[in-house]
């Protein structure tokens, strides 16, 4: 029997929404409705140095206001069972190990990852968890992956394949501060949340391959993956993913959620115009076919988002 999909929205509560935030959101979620799936939002909130409770109210509130609903709201802080299971399991097979080479130390090797982080080497792969595990260990603690590639192509087309343990290096799995680090987490959470879809934005294309290896460790199904354009800005004189420069704090007294939706359904090709709009007529005619490929660079004149590109 066929069974619908169940997709999610996972944003990181590091700040307030904005509105490549909403963008993402939105994505997601016509993406989810228009084939009859679930969908649940999740709040990833596991960073304890730049995450805060009042960014999830605010994420929450905003996304509502923008008119989106979802099936079920999963705050991430809330799985810390689970992320500790699969932490087990991680120890059972022999493949968790501390490593407290830092940052610097990789920006010294030189050598750029392709998820923009510097390649970790796999050099402390023969190091030993203390006795006691992985629990008494207060150094950061990576998984030897193995050494295969992994061949992924993601649902737009784009070739996702890597051999993450040498392209990018052993994930971290735990930070020296005890958290548990998103690449473990969001593998365990989709499959806890039965997440056959995953829709994201491009910056996270290149982590997937290492998420997929993390599946195949744990014995977990890989969802379907699709990745989307991002909204830039200009910040400090290089093109950033859309963040800083306006947040939905801002922008809420300056548009009603019809025309900001109207707005970004322009944005992303969906809309001839930049009428308003209602979710109902996007959700009626939506296809990734007329959703832009290319990411666009957008400004904030102080009143209205303005897309870089001439003829937006
Ligand atoms: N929390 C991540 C972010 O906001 C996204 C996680 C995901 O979609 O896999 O960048």
């Amino acid at each position: 029997m066929h069974r619908p999909d169940i997709c999610r929205f996972a944003p990181s509560t590091t700040g307030p929404a904005h509105p490549g935030t909403l963008l993402a959101a939105l994505l997601c979620w016509l993406d989810a409705k228009s084939r009859q799936a679930q969908v649940v939002l999740r709040l990833e909130d596991l960073d304890p140095e730049r995450c805060r409770p009042e960014w999830s109210t605010r994420i929450i509130d905003d996304l509502a206001w923008f008119g989106l609903y979802w099936d079920d709201v999963v705050q991430q802080h809330e799985r810390a069972t689970d992320h500790a299971a699969a932490m087990d399991q991680l120890e059972a097979l022999g493949v968790l190990y501390p490593c407290s080479v830092g940052r610097s130390e990789l920006a010294a090797l030189g050598q750029r990852a392709p998820d923009g982080s510097w390649v970790y080497d796999n050099r402390s792969r023969g190091r030993a968890l203390p006795v006691g595990g992985w629990r008494a260990c207060d150094e950061p603690l990576r998984v030897r992956l193995p050494d295969d590639a992994i061949t992924l192509r993601d649902e737009s087309g784009d070739d996702l394949s890597q051999t993450p343990s040498r392209d990018l290096g052993d994930p971290v799995v735990r930070r020296r501060d005890g958290a548990f680090a998103y690449q473990l987490v969001v593998v365990v959470d989709d499959a806890a949340a039965g997440v056959t879809r995953v829709v994201r934005g491009r910056d996270l294309a290149a982590s997937t391959a290492t998420q997929v290896a993390l599946q195949k460790l744990l014995n977990l199904p890989t969802p379907t993956y699709r990745h989307h354009f991002l909204l830039l800005e200009n910040h400090r004189k290089k093109l950033a993913k859309l963040h800083g420069s306006v947040d939905l704090g801002q922008l809420r007294p300056h548009y009603d959620a019809a025309r900001l939706r109207g707005k970004l359904a322009h944005f992303t090709g969906l809309r001839a115009t930049a009428e308003p709009v209602t979710l109902s007529a996007l959700l009626r005619d939506f296809s990734w076919e007329r959703v832009r490929r290319d990411d666009l660079l957008i400004a904030w004149d102080g009143a209205r988002l303005v897309s870089q590109e001439s003829s937006r």
